[in-house]
C-alpha cells in the first residue's frame, strides 16, 4: 500500500502529473522560471476539454483539509474544493472509500502534497479512471526548499507546509494549476493568489515574533510523528526525537529507551502529541522522563474551531509551544 513513488519512477499514464523534468535540479531554481516550467507542464500535458457549462465552479479535489483550505484560498468563488482524508484524520494510514473515487472522478483538478505523504491517491486516480485529470503534487521538486540534514531528493519529509514560507510556495503551484484547469479566470487566480500570499507573510513574521518570546534554552521538543522539521528549523526550534517513526508503525522498546534517555539529556520540558493521533505513548515518554504532555497540536489535518483553516492551524500551534515553553 506504501508503494513508495520517487520523483524518478515513470509514470507514461499520468500525462498530466506535476512537475515536469522530475530528474532536473530543480532545488534553488528560479522561483519564476520553475513556476513558469509548471504551467507550461499543465498546458501542454493536460489540455483536455473541460466538460463545465459557463460559470460553473471548478472541482477541486484535495488529499488533505489543510491543503483544501489553501486551494480555497486561492480559488476562492470559482472552485468547489472537496477534502478526501476528513478533519481530524491521518492522511498517512487513509484508506480512500467508493466515495472518494467517486469525487476524484467528477474533479477537474486533483492536488495531492506528495513525497509519501499521500501516495494512496495514486491507486484511487487509477480506480477512478482519471489518469488524464490534472494532478498537481504541491511538495515534490517544489524549487526553493532546502533539504533536511541527511535527506535527499526525493525521499524528503514531505510536511513542507508547516514551514510558511513554503506554504506560500504551494500557492504559486496552485495558482498554476488552476489557471491551467481554468484559464477564463486566469487573472482572478492571480489576484487571489496574491492576496493570500500576503496574508501568509504577515502570519510567517508573526510566528517569528511569538517564537522569539521563548527562552532560548527551552526552545526543544518532542513530537508524535515526525511533522515539524520544517517548522522547527526556519522558526529556531529544536527536534530533540519523535515518539514513532511513522503513523501506523510501533516503535520498538529500543527505540523508545532511547528516545526517552535523549529527552533526559536534552532537558526537553515538553512533548507534543497531535490531535489526531492517541495519547498513550506521549504520556508514557512524559512519565519515565519526567516531562509533561500537550496533545493538542495540529499538522497534516485541519480540526473543529479554532483550527479551521491553515492560518488558524499554525496560529494555534504557535500559541501551544509558546504557551508550554515559556
Ligand atoms: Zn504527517
Amino acid at each position: 500500500m506504501h508503494a513508495t513513488l520517487r520523483e524518478s519512477t515513470p509514470a507514461p499514464a499520468l500525462v498530466c502529473r506535476l512537475p515536469l523534468a522530475s530528474s532536473m535540479p530543480l532545488l534553488r531554481f528560479s522561483r519564476q522560471f520553475a513556476v513558469g516550467l509548471v504551467v507550461v507542464a499543465v498546458v501542454a500535458g493536460c489540455a483536455r476539454t473541460s466538460s463545465r457549462a459557463p460559470g460553473e465552479k471548478l472541482n477541486v479535489a484535495t488529499t488533505t483539509s489543510v491543503l483544501a483550505d489553501i486551494v480555497s484560498n486561492v480559488g476562492g468563488d470559482l472552485v468547489t474544493v472537496t477534502s478526501l482524508v476528513p478533519k481530524n484524520a491521518d492522511v498517512h494510514t487513509f484508506e480512500p472509500r467508493p466515495a472518494d473515487v467517486r469525487t476524484i472522478a467528477s474533479a477537474g483538478l486533483l492536488v495531492m502534497n506528495g513525497l509519501g505523504l499521500d501516495d494512496w491517491l495514486r491507486k484511487t486516480i487509477a480506480n477512478a479512471a482519471a489518469d488524464k485529470t490534472p494532478l498537481v503534487q504541491l511538495g515534490v521538486g517544489l524549487p526553493g526548499v532546502e533539504l533536511l540534514p541527511g535527506e535527499t531528493v526525493g525521499t524528503q519529509n514531505p510536511h513542507l507546509f508547516m514551514d510558511v514560507k513554503y506554504a506560500e510556495l504551494y500557492v504559486d503551484r496552485i495558482a498554476a494549476g488552476l489557471k491551467s484547469a481554468d484559464p477564463p479566470n486566469a487573472s482572478a487566480y492571480d489576484s487571489q493568489a496574491t492576496a493570500y500570499k500576503h496574508r501568509l507573510e504577515t502570519l510567517d513574521g508573526w510566528v517569528r515574533a511569538q517564537i522569539a518570546t521563548i527562552p532560548a534554552a527551552n526552545r526543544k521538543i518532542v513530537t508524535f510523528h515526525n511533522a515539524f522539521p520544517y517548522y522547527a528549523r526556519e522558526y529556531g526550534i529544536a527536534i530533540v526525537g519523535v515518539a514513532i517513526k511513522a503513523p501506523g508503525q510501533d516503535p520498538s522498546a529500543g527505540y523508545t529507551a532511547d528516545l526517552i534517555a535523549a529527552i533526559k539529556a536534552a532537558g526537553v520540558k515538553v512533548i507534543f502529541s497531535e490531535a489526531q493521533f492517541p495519547t498513550k505513548l506521549a504520556d508514557q515518554l512524559a512519565a519515565e522522563a519526567g516531562s509533561k504532555v500537550v496533545s493538542n497540536l495540529y499538522d497534516d489535518s485541519l480540526g473543529d474551531a479554532p483550527v479551521t483553516t491553515y492560518e488558524e492551524l499554525i496560529r494555534w500551534d504557535t500559541e501551544q509551544l509558546v504557551k508550554a515553553l515559556k
